[in-house]
């Protein structure tokens, strides 16, 4: 006899739990609740006989994990339409960089928004994601490059989780570009690690680390400096990598055991060994990809060979991924990547947590995860990446209650 605070039934569950059937999924299904977290999952008929607070028919729906958004740089004031604009006239998104235009046009917007318009701004974004099923966000900072501003991004990032009730992880990502301040790439990181990261961890604002190694922006041996220091304070790292080159950033995520490596078209076979020793998640931005007119796929199929989990993202950001649909990429994947649905649904639920440190908590229908599930009026969890611009979200549960 146990109890339950909540039981979904006639339901079919799509538990994404690895090794099982495709999908892992259960027909004629129940789900119970308890104390927020999944209390017991399986074939209806087999439901344990139990003290029921609230039952609720879901009239064969689907019940998935909720979805998570595992890459992304939500918060940021203004947006990049002109610098959109320019491309499709035939200017490369490195010529804008190299010529002072791009990112730091995002910069200076976001330095100059308050702390009320970058929360109002950020949270659209949110919304558009939180319709599709998106429960848990990552989100990074990066568009202050100073204290005050990476700062105020973070804060943003923690507001836009409890004001909406979703999970926020927030990573820092003061070297995604050197800032008009510096000259030399050597000093900005060092000014990152003695007087940035160590005031941002001590507030409790770094959930993990983060870099872009590009020939644009920082090399490997620029970046290790600070991966040293996030080592030392024992904080996840993160990186943007091998995104238009090979920098040889697959191999830096694995020197540092990186929970994840991300964009990855220009990896080589070295780095894919090497992130399939360390464990790290290939974390996939379809949309940039898609924006950015590439040619370059990532080596999926050796990512098959070498069982690297791959995750996948919306790198939602204003310069080479305007993508506020988790769903969108997951079409992208496929139709881009050749990633299967069943890819592309774990992508965004098991590998994605796996990418965030969370794979114990979320990600999976298992018992004694948190229950954060999307409930779907579909006739087969294909259909998620199937469609391009079908909602057909019919709710969704953080910690078992609606939001
Ligand atoms: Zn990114």
């Amino acid at each position: 006899m146990s109890d339950f605070d909540l039981v979904f039934t006639n339901t079919k569950i799509a538990t994404m739990q690895p090794n099982k059937t495709p999908y892992g999924i259960i027909e004629n299904a129940a789900l119970a609740v308890t104390n927020g977290k999944i209390a017991w999952f399986g074939p209806e008929k087999e439901l344990p006989s139990s003290t029921i607070k609230e039952k609720r028919s879901l009239n064969g729906e689907w019940i998935t994990p909720a979805l998570i958004d595992c890459h992304t740089h939500l918060v940021f004031s203004g947006n990049r339409a002109t610098e959109f604009e320019e491309r499709l006239q035939g200017k490369s998104y490195e010529e804008i960089a190299l010529g002072g235009g791009g990112i730091m046009s995002t910069v200076n917007a976001t330095r100059n928004a308050s702390f009320s318009s970058l929360l109002t701004a950020s949270e659209k974004r949110l919304q558009s994601l939180k319709n599709e099923g998106v429960a848990t966000i990552e989100i990074k900072s990066g568009y202050g490059l100073d204290l005050e501003t990476e700062k105020r991004m973070l804060e943003v990032a923690r507001a836009i989780g409890k004001k909406n009730n979703i999970s926020v992880t927030s990573t820092f990502l003061g070297a995604h570009t050197i800032p008009p301040e510096f000259s030399e790439k050597g000093k900005y990181i060092k000014f990152l690690c003695d007087q940035v990261l160590p005031v941002l961890y001590d507030l409790k604002l770094v959930d993990a680390i983060d870099a872009y190694c590009e020939k644009i922006a920082f090399s490997a041996a620029e970046i290790e400096p600070l991966f040293e220091h996030a080592n030392l304070l024992e904080i996840p790292i993160k990186i943007h990598a091998d995104q238009l080159s090979d920098c040889r950033g697959a191999e830096l995520a694995a020197r540092f055991g990186a929970l994840s490596a991300d964009h990855l078209e220009y990896t080589n076979t070295a780095g894919i060994k090497a992130l399939a020793e360390a464990g790290t998640v290939a974390v996939l931005l379809p949309g940039a990809f898609l924006t950015l007119g590439e040619q370059k796929k990532p080596p999926i199929e050796q990512f098959r060979s070498h069982n690297i989990p791959i995750a996948i993202g919306s790198d939602c950001n204003p310069g080479t991924s305007p993508l506020c649909s988790l769903r969108y990429a997951m079409n992208l994947a496929s139709t881009l990547f050749q990633l299967t649905p069943e890819e592309c649904l774990s992508g965004v639920t098991r590998e994605a947590a796996r990418a965030l440190n969370m794979i114990e908590t979320r990600g999976t229908i298992e018992v004694g995860k948190q229950a954060d599930i999307a409930v779907w009026d579909i006739g087969h969890p294909n259909e998620l990446s199937y469609w391009l611009g079908l909602n057909q979200l019919s709710s969704l549960y953080v910690k078992g209650q609606e939001v």
